[in-house]
Parts: C-alpha cells; structure tokens; sequence
C-alpha cells in the first residue's frame, strides 16, 4: 500500500468546503483592499530562494526541497515561500515601472522539510499578499488590515496583533552588535545552533524555539531601542495610523521573523490556545528584495497566513463545522420508469441551478427515505407507477413536515 509523504495531506470533501469558505474571504478582502490574484510556479531555480529568502535561513539551509532538472542540469526548488517568486514574477513581467503601488495576492500550497506537528507540515497551505512601491507606513497600515480583517471575518477573537520594527541597513549594524555582545556573555546557555547564528545571523537568535535561548531573548536587546531616526518615526507613524484605524495590537521587541529580507516593520498574528504553532500569520516590510533580486529599488510589504494554522484558530473557538449543503431535494423511485423520471426531474433541476439527488445504486425504498435524511434534503418526493402514470407526486418537506401535490414536469423548487 503506498501512502501518501510524511507530513503532507489529503483534504476530503467533508473538510473542502472548510478551506473553500477561508478562501473564499480571503478573496473577497484581498479584492475589497485592491489585491489581484498572482499566479506563479510551483518550483524556480535554486538560486531564487537563496537570495530572495537568505542563505543563512533556516528555510534554505534545512528546509527546501531541491532536486537537479532532468534534462538540464541545473538545481530547482519547491517554493518554500511566495514573495521571493512574487517578485521575480514583477521585475520578469516589467512591472516595475507601472503605476504604484502594486498589491497582489495568491493562495498556494509551500513546502518545507519540516518536523511535521500540528500547525506544521511539510506541504503547507497559505494566503499571502504583497505590496510593491509604497514606503509610507500607510502601506504597512493596509497590508495589517487586510490580515487583520480576514481574521475578523473569520471571527476570531481569539488573535492578537504582535508588532515590531527591526530597522534597517542604518541601524543595524550598531543593534547587531548590542546583540552579539548579550548573547555573547551568555554563551554557554545557548543552543548549538544559536552559536552558529551568532556569527552568521545574530537577529535568528532571536527566533529561537529553544527554551533557553528564548528565556535569554526575553532581556536582549530590543531593536526598537536601536532605530535610526527615519526608522522610528517610520515606527511612530505606522502605530498611530493602527490606533486611528480603530486595529489593536502589542509592540512585541520579540518578533523578528524568519527570513532575511525583512527592514522595518514586522508583525504577527498569534493566536492563543492551539498550541506551539500559534503564529497564524507573519509579515513585514521588505524594502532591499526586489532590488537584491535584481530589480530597481522598490520597496516591499507583505504577509503570509497558514491556512491550516486559522483552521486550528477556528476550532478553538468552535467555528470550523462547515459542511458542504444539503441537497435541495431528494427524490426516491420504485420501478423502473420512475428511475427513468427521477433522473429526467433531477437533470432538469440541475440545469437551473438547483442541488438535487436521486436513487442511482439501487437501494429500497426505505433505504433511500434513511439515506435523503442523511444528505439533510430539504425537501423529498416519492415515485412509483401511479405517480409516473398521473404525472403528479406529493412534495414533502422535511422540516415542516408537510406534503403538497406537484406536476413531475414543470415544477420549481
Ligand atoms: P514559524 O515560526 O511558525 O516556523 P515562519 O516564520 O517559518 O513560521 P513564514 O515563513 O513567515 O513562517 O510563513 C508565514 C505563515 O505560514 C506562518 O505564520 C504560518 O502560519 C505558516 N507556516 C509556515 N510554515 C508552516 C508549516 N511548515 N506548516 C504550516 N504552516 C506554516
Ligand atoms: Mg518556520
């Protein structure tokens, strides 16, 4: 029996329409903010992710799926992520010089070899945004309320906005050294890991699930201490921008995000009560990308949300059951002309627009009045000769518990 990789999923057709509820008010907000869809591929070169998301990630380090081409040999990647692809899919198409800003959306599955838990695999499914050409904090302010009112939408209650700013290539260098010097004194207490981050990428130690490293990060440093003047008026302006547009959140000096392109303005949205995974969705502001990728120098915004993370934030609060609708009617038959009738009627009431169902494997008649209960039908109809004969049936419905008589031919539902 072949099964499916480890840490990846199948989505049946009770929990789809889950997913196609999420996504359908993603993409409703993502449209009522300005955001157009963007497709991109699933995989592009290697070299993309190494210097769209940073050679000394995690992600690209440990967790990308990469392989050779068949035919050309050159090395290819899973997208673990979807800005990097984002936005050499805007310097590619030339839409660097359009109007700005430029606001796009996707909703796509990632990949990253991962230890697989609850709210992490290895195929994972996100909504991110990205906005391109605008370095005003409003356009920070827009891309936060977006997530933030996909997430009302979905009525929880139960997320918090976490803020944070990093600063930029002007600050950093005198933030990256009060770090170094903290967890240097510390050495001893941090991971293996960490110790290595401390020379290639001292902000990840930061970021660190380990225990001691994140006790230890609770008294580092904070960058917003460190910020250039720009910066943290950049800072200044985007929570009062918040306030203003009625958004709440915490400034969290902790948050510090994964990936190495970020400047300025990070956030996320945490989510309390699902566990260690509770980060349902991460963002901020990318101003060096497109530039390092090759572009002119256009500043960026964006995040990402796990999908199956505001799943998991959903069942908390007891707002995941939604099942896929019931049929409208179903019609059960005896004898073979009203099978013949009850697949004309239900065709019939297919094509304009309505869910109905009938008999097609042959069970009794009891049996088919216990299966349209269970399909939840909104209402029910019974044929046998007499009623093909007379062209006339008695419509019940379920809830109500009423019968009235309808013409086979020409009734609506
Ligand atoms: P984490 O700290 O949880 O590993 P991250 O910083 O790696 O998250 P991002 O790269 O910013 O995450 O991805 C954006 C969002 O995508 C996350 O906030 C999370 O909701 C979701 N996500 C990331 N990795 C996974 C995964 N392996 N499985 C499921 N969802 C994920
Ligand atoms: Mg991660």
């Amino acid at each position: 029996m072949i099964q499916k990789i480890k840490g990846t999923m199948d989505i049946l057709p009770d929990k789809t329409p889950l997913f196609r509820y999420i996504e359908g008010i993603m993409r409703e907000e993502a449209q009522k903010y300005g955001f157009g869809e963007i497709r991109t591929p699933t995989f592009e070169n290697t070299e993309l992710f190494v210097r769209g998301v940073g050679n000394t990630t995690d992600v690209v380090q440990k967790e990308m799926y990469t392989f050779n081409d068949r035919d050309e040999n050159r090395s290819i990647s899973l997208r673990p992520e979807g800005t990097a692809g984002v936005a050499r899919a805007l310097i590619e198409n030339g839409k660097c010089s359009d109007a700005m800003p430029l606001k796009y959306y996707y909703i796509i599955s990632c990949f990253r070899h991962e230890a697989p838990q609850a709210g992490r695999s290895r195929e994972f499914f996100q909504f991110g945004t990205e906005m391109f050409g605008s370095e005003s904090p409003a356009a920070d302010a827009t891309v936060i309320a977006l997530g933030a009112s996909v997430l009302r939408r979905l009525g929880l209650t139960n997320v918090k906005l976490h803020l944070n700013s990093i600063g930029c290539k002007e600050c950093r260098p005198a933030y990256r050294e009060a770090l170094v010097s903290y967890f240097g004194e510390h050495r001893d207490e941090i991971c293996d890991t960490c110790k290595k981050r401390l020379d290639t990428n001292p902000l990840r130690l930061l970021d660190c699930k380990n225990k001691e490293c994140a006790e230890l990060a609770k008294d580092a440093p904070r960058t917003v201490d460190h910020l250039c003047p720009e910066c943290a008026a950049h800072f200044e302006s985007l929570k009062k921008l918040l306030d203003s547009m009625g958004i709440e959140y915490v400034v969290d000096s902790s948050i510090v995000r994964g990936l190495d392109y970020y400047t300025r303005s990070v956030f996320e949205f945490v989510a309390e009560g699902i566990g260690a995974q509770s980060t349902v969705c991460g963002g901020g502001r990318y101003d060096g990308l497109v530039e390092e990728l090759g572009g002119p120098a256009l500043s960026g915004i964006g995040f990402g949300m796990g999908i199956t993370r505001v799943i998991l934030a959903m069942e908390q609060l007891g707002l995941a059951d939604i099942s896929a609708p019931a049929p409208r009617l179903y019609i059960a038959s005896l004898g073979e002309a009203a099978v013949e009738k009850a697949i004309a009627i239900v065709e019939r009431l297919r094509r304009s627009g309505v869910y109905a169902e009938c008999d097609i494997v042959g069970r009794s008649l009891k049996a088919q009045m216990k299966y349209a209960n269970k399909l939840g039908a909104d209402y029910t109809l019974i044929i046998g000769d007499s009623e093909v004969e007379s062209g006339k049936a008695q419509l019940r419905d379920m809830k109500n518990s009423t019968q009235s008589e309808v013409s086979l031919d020409d009734f609506s539902i």
